[in-house]
């Protein structure tokens, strides 16, 4: 039997505040259903209407949201020397944020990232829901989090059973350009957009897929874009496979390139690169044609799979986005089809909070997820909810 109780639920916690019109036209939903369904909701203290009156006058509409202002949720974007985070309430509204530095490689990595978490967990004033971490790697489907990261030299270690058990708190991971996506497809420029690619420049090449509004993640994850191939028996790559397109294409195979040539003096920074061709025609084709080239033709050839509206570009890469521009467009044009080539391509501007903004929504989703009974984590997440919302 389809749970519509649940599927409002989580409707309006991924959607709203949304009317009942609309709720019943997003999910098929006949009237009596749905009014069925929202009575449920409001009586449980998870749902309450809101009066908005439209800008154009007339009648006040009514509609639906979360009620439970006193729950709190950190989200995280982790990175190689630091972390940054927000902490929202139910409406996603970000309450405070925080920037610490932090040494993702070592031994005491997850160690240090638990205290950092605590300190910031003691901060929140009310009912703390959950933790959603963003970090750039793969992470395993399941309650242990278990997750894989060449930057940060993880393997196939269970960040996620190991912070939970120590924060006391369910504690959810996810690939940082997912949670990117997750915040465009929720809050941002994604919001009414059906398929739409996030993709990221800079030390590596990430992919973030949102088909029919939701993130596609595959069976075994999905969005490996720095490692198709680009390059027939090329360079070594750090995932084993040789040629990828981060070997590249990437920020660090671009600055030893430049290095190599003699057009920066070693120990340069991607900026000095950057600066360099921006000056000088000469150089920046040296430098960025055969990487945007070959970045442009492996985006042609997703757009030519997935048929997309919409390329967001993004990462810290993006700030040099002027020098690649040219020979990436040009790319698509040769190599996109016809019937394709309907789609706009946008810098978004480069900002972990947002990236933290995506992981506080993985902790929302997942406690509205439309099994109901994803693991444990969400389970505990719906039983704090509910906490609050009787203590509310
Ligand atoms: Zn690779």
């Amino acid at each position: 039997m389809r749970d519509s109780t649940n599927e409002v639920l989580r409707a309006i916690a991924t959607n709203g505040p949304i009317s009942r019109a609309q709720l019943a036209r997003d999910l098929g939903l006949s009237g009596p259903t749905l009014t069925q369904a929202t009575k449920i909701l409001i009586k449980s203290g998870l749902v309450k209407e809101l009066q908005q009156t439209p800008s154009t006058g007339g009648r006040p509409a009514t509609q639906l949201g979360l009620a439970a202002a006193a729950g709190q949720i950190i989200g995280v974007k982790l990175a190689p020397d630091h972390v940054t985070g927000v902490c929202v309430n139910l409406d996603s509204e970000i309450l405070w944020s925080f920037d610490e530095p932090f040494e993702a490689q070592g031994n005491a990595a997850i160690k240090e990232l638990t205290l950092l978490l605590k300190k910031q967990a003691k901060k929140v004033n009310g009912q703390l829901i959950g933790i959603g971490v963003g970090l750039p790697g793969v992470v395993a489907p399941g309650d242990e989090g278990i997750t894989d990261s060449v930057i940060f030299d993880w393997k196939g270690i269970n960040v996620g059973e190991q912070l939970s058990l120590a924060l006391e708190v369910p504690v959810l991971l996810e690939n940082d350009v997912n949670t990117l996506s997750i915040t465009e497809s929720l809050y941002g420029r994604g919001r009414d957009i059906s398929n739409f690619l996030t993709i990221t420049l800079g030390r590596g090449i990430g992919l973030g897929i949102v088909i029919n509004g939701e993130l596609y993640n595959g069976s075994h994850g999905a969005g490996e874009f720095g490692h198709v191939n680009a390059v027939k028996n090329g360079e070594m790559c750090e995932c084993g496979k040789k040629g990828c397109l981060e070997t590249i294409a990437g920020d660090p195979a671009i600055l030893s390139k430049a290095i190599a040539l003699g057009l920066v003096p070693k120990n340069s920074s991607i900026e000095k690169v950057r600066v360099a061709a921006r000056g000088n025609k000469q150089i920046s084709a040296k430098i960025f044609k055969e990487p945007a080239e070959a970045f442009g033709i492996a985006i042609a050839n997703l757009i030519n799979i997935l048929g997309p509206e919409l390329l967001l570009i993004s990462g810290e890469g993006s700030e040099g986005w002027d020098l690649w521009k040219p020979w990436v467009e040009a790319a698509l044009q040769s190599h996109v089809v016809e019937t394709m080539k309907d789609f706009e391509i946008e810098i978004d501007p480069w900002d972990d909070r947002k990236w933290a903004l995506g992981a506080t929504a993985i902790v929302i989703q997942a406690s509205f997820s439309r099994s109901g009974a994803v693991g444990k984590n969400p389970q505990d997440i719906k039983k704090r909810l509910q906490v609050v919302n009787r203590n509310h």
